[in-house]
């Protein structure tokens, strides 16, 4: 196919009426659709709704280590949710503290209490010069907004299809003692879609850090989040590995059920080595009695094993998939070939990674937003929301309806091919 750089002025011309006649079409409709962010529609919620039906008013509240979940204390987490979360993650359950309704604020807290209390007795990180985070790019806003919050320097570190490019990673980590910790999403990243390979997981575990209190933050979001479950992906086990590596202490693992029950409502957990464990729960004890025990209680009744999450997570695919399928399916059919775009294929997570020619993603973001499409913001998958391109979108397509998907990812398609002429044209 002719890619619309080689195609003739006047061909162009035609073509670039036509889509504006089209957008404009398009804008009359008075739509109001959302592809912004990564939420779980209401049918997937549904999927959950039997997670009330596990605890009764006349259940037994008791925790097989015997702890009465209506009440005070246990800071770890009961023994039945550390074994499920031990089985998710793939370790034992002592390597495993269970916090609230969300992964996030863990990795907030680390941050802080590394911030004014330092990480295994080393000195607080508020105390020195200048700290620095590498963020693979590009990544999830959420993340850079803790850091950014913290007044910590990010450090793009471009994304390959096998991670992040190691070769900077390395060079950083080990060259440089104010780099203290590395942002990864290590399978179906947030937003590319990247799964880790072997060899990435091995150079992580095998870093030399400068520093001390370096730590990888391996934000396992979307562990089982795959979008044909008969055909999985999987990545090496982080844990494991740093402790083959003989760094045990390397390592923040974090996951949360947000997205198999309720986001904010369910169950998120810390993995790590034991002296980590230790240091955090020593910390916490200043700060909680306890993290919500019932929630811990219903989940691990409700799944039993990771059967039972691995059962559950199908029928999540079963909703995400034709969504994805949609988007992909619509995006090749109206601009492969054409030269102007490039896009992920995600195998599982929430999100396409999609990127204009250099210069539109802002552009394409408010053209949208014109016609009634609510996208995530241009920039917000880079630190300080500043994308050196310009050219990076998020697809978010799980929270619209499937046809509300369709409709948004057509006017998208318009308005990329719109664009991208004006400038060809220019
Ligand atoms: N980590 C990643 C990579 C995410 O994409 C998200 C949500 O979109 C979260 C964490 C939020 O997790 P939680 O709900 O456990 O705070």
């Amino acid at each position: 196919m002719l890619q619309l750089q080689d195609t003739d002025k006047n061909a162009l011309r035609t073509e670039q009426a036509r889509l504006q006649a089209e957008y404009d079409r398009f804008k009359a409709q008075g739509l109001s659709l959302n592809i912004a962010r990564g939420k779980p529609s209401k049918e997937q919620l549904d999927l959950s709704m039997d997670l009330f039906t596990v605890l009764t008013p006349n259940s037994d509240m008791f925790s097989t280590d015997g702890i009465d979940v209506r009440n005070y204390g246990c800071l770890n987490g009961i023994e039945d949710a550390r074994v499920l979360m031990g089985e998710y993650l793939e370790t034992d359950k002592d390597h495993v503290i269970i916090f609230g309704g969300s992964s996030l604020s863990i990795m907030y807290d680390l941050v802080s209490k590394a911030m004014t209390r330092g990480i295994l007795g080393s000195t607080p990180w508020a105390k020195l010069e200048k700290v620095k985070f590498l963020c693979p790019v590009p990544g999830y806003d959420r993340h850079f907004s803790v850091t950014e919050s913290f007044g910590i320097e990010m450090i793009n570190v471009p994304m390959t299809d096998d991670g992040p490019d190691m070769d900077l990673v390395e060079r950083y980590v080990e060259s440089d003692a104010s780099v203290k910790g590395i942002w990864c999403v290590p399978k179906y990243s947030n937003p590319g879609g990247v799964v880790y390979s072997d060899e990435t997981v091995r150079r992580f575990a095998a870093l030399k850090p400068a520093a001390e209190d370096f730590r990888i933050f391996w934000d396992n979001a979307y562990m089982v989040h795959h979008l044909d479950p008969a055909h999985p992906k999987e990545i090496l086990n982080i844990l494991e590995e740093c402790e083959k590596a003989g760094h045990p202490d390397l390592v923040y693992e974090l996951a949360s059920f947000s997205k198999i029950t309720f986001p904010s409502n369910s169950i998120s957990a810390l993995a790590a080595s034991t002296s980590n464990v230790e240091d955090v729960l020593n910390v916490m004890q200043n700060q909680i009695i306890g993290h919500n025990k019932i929630s811990q209680l219903a989940h691990a009744r409700y799944f039993k094993n990771m059967d039972g999450v691995r059962a559950h997570m199908a029928k999540h695919a079963a909703i995400l998939k034709p969504k994805f399928d949609a988007v992909e399916e619509i995006l090749s059919a109206e601009l492969s070939g054409l030269g102007i775009a490039t896009w992920s294929h995600p195998a599982g997570g929430y999100f396409v990674s999609f990127n204009t020619l250099p210069g539109l993603a802002k552009k394409v973001v408010a053209k949208m937003k014109e016609a009634g499409v609510t996208m995530t913001g241009a920039g917000a998958t880079y630190p300080y929301k500043k994308d050196p391109e310009d050219s990076n979108i998020r697809i978010a397509p799980s929270f619209a309806t499937l046809e509300e998907v369709r409709e948004a990812i057509r006017i998208f398609a318009v308005v990329v091919k719109l664009v991208s002429i004006e400038k060809i044209m220019e």
